[in-house]
């Protein structure tokens, strides 16, 4: 570690004009630390740079920062993202096994009402959430997330009529966007984002609700299930949401995989977003969005794994998938960088966090993913990542979970516990935010409340898949 005057400078000043206060900061620590590696930033990849993170925060970023005296510096020797965002997941869920219809269907319609699909998915589902295990599947789900490198997640446990503090579980591991981010204010189920599976079934007072907030400006980001299918009534949705006043901004379509180029103009002309999910939409219906024409129009295109029964156990499953499809195109939609876009700052600007989440940069959260390098460029980290392989995930400043050297070195061992996700050993700090109970506890119990129902629980990572 070298100290320059200069830099020095620096730091104090970027530490002064930090323009972002964490109000309710997740797992803030109390002493700073750095972390070293290639760094993935918004002013492009610093080989090997460090990155300083107190308070929860970023508090500087660069190749040749000052770290204060007594602040460890932790070689990661892997590729650092930021902690990538996941604006579509239906989490509780992805404790199942993977399900899809024996050939690809119109429209989601369809698959939903299939006794086959009602007998592995809702029935179970409901039966495990009356036993009271909505919290466990929850939090066995963000740390398959973040397994994944999500840091932050939409789709979460949600809330009861009987019991509106039903989901107080889902504060700590990863930010819930929909629920509690952290990064607003300390008070459960009132963040700025709404996610709706269903739009078109929503009362009419709960739409014209939604409608008065975005307007007040008191909820920024809509995340909605549209057109999710290939047939005429998918395509139709559309104009069916135009006609409820919901292409606006603030407002982004989850697959859209019949919208055709008027529709994707209609949407960039009113920053409405797409949050493309490939790897479900082409197991149930056989083809996905036309991200092509989305691009070509300017939309604002994020990734998402949409949930694991019938798309990826995680991000960067999703990602490897859909870069593999990107590559089978006769011409190739995205680049590698294009990717690290969509799994970070675009769906933070989706989201309406583009200005706390998804960027390398001093005054955002501290929320990291650490990858190992792959091929000949920091985004092939990413895109080409092996199933289990996380070096390091970090959510406000709290090393969650990673390699058992790295977390060694940031969290005292007694706090660690182990485990084994394919090939790869990490090392968990996640007891206190998984209610006082092991990792493993949490596993064994859903295991065995599964096993009532003749289920297995789901893998935390395609180990199969490695490649
Ligand atoms: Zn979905």
């Amino acid at each position: 570690m070298h100290v320059k005057r200069k830099s020095r400078q620096t730091w104090m000043f970027r530490l002064l004009a930090c323009p972002f206060m964490m109000v309710a900061s997740l797992n803030a620590q109390e002493h700073p630390y750095a972390l070293s590696g290639t760094l993935v930033t918004p002013n492009g990849i610093i080989p090997h740079g460090t990155i300083l993170i107190g308070s929860g925060a970023i508090q500087a970023v660069g190749a040749d920062i000052v770290v204060p005296p007594g602040a460890p510096v932790v070689e990661t020797d892997g590729v650092i993202f930021p902690g990538l965002i996941d604006t579509h997941n239906h989490l509780i869920w992805n404790v199942f096994p993977h399900w899809k219809p024996a050939a690809p269907v119109g429209d989601r319609y369809d698959w939903q009402a299939m006794s086959d699909y009602v007998a592995k998915l809702p029935l179970p589902e409901m039966v495990m959430e009356d036993r009271g295990n909505g919290c466990d599947m929850e939090r066995f789900a963000e740390v398959k997330a973040m397994l994944g490198g999500a840091t932050s997640v939409v789709g979460s446990y949600s809330p009861k009529n009987a019991d509106p503090h039903a989901n107080e579980c889902v504060r700590g591991l990863a930010r819930n966007l929909d629920a509690f981010s952290g990064l607003y204010s300390s008070a459960l189920n009132s963040e700025p984002l709404a996610y709706e599976i269903f739009p078109f079934e929503m009362p009419y007072l709960k739409a014209q609700a939604i409608r008065d907030a975005m307007t007040s400006g008191k909820l920024k980001a809509l995340l909605i299930h549209v057109s999710e299918g290939k047939d005429a009534s998918s395509a139709r949705e559309f104009t069916m949401l135009k006609a409820d006043g919901f292409v606006r901004p603030g407002v982004s379509i989850i697959h859209g995989v019949a919208l055709d180029d008027a529709a994707f103009r209609d949407m960039a002309r009113n920053g409405v977003g797409l949050v493309w999910s490939p790897h479900s939409n082409i197991a149930l219906y056989g083809v996905t969005a036309n991200v092509a024409s989305a691009k070509a129009s300017r939309v604002t295109i994020a990734i998402a794994p949409d949930w694991s029964p019938s798309g990826s156990n995680g991000m960067t499953e999703e990602l490897h998938y859909a870069y593999e499809w990107n590559a089978r195109q006769k011409v190739p939609v995205f680049t590698p960088s294009d990717f690290v876009d969509m799994a970070t700052r675009n769906p933070a600007h989706l989201a309406a966090a583009g200005d706390k989440i998804g960027t390398l940069a001093a005054g955002y959260a501290a929320d990291l993913a650490v990858f190992p390098r792959r091929g000949d460029s920091a985004p092939m980290a990413l895109v080409d990542a092996q199933p289990g392989s996380i070096k390091l995930v970090i959510v406000g400043g709290k090393p969650m979970l990673g390699e058992p050297a790295l977390m060694g070195s940031l969290v005292p061992s007694k706090n660690l516990e182990s485990l084994k996700v394919c090939s790869y050993h990490k090392s968990l700090n996640i007891r206190d935010d998984i209610g006082g109970q092991s990792f493993t506890e949490l596993e064994e119990h859903l295991t065995k409340e599964l096993q009532r129902l003749n289920l297995s629980l789901s893998d935390l990572a395609d180990c199969a898949n490695s490649h």
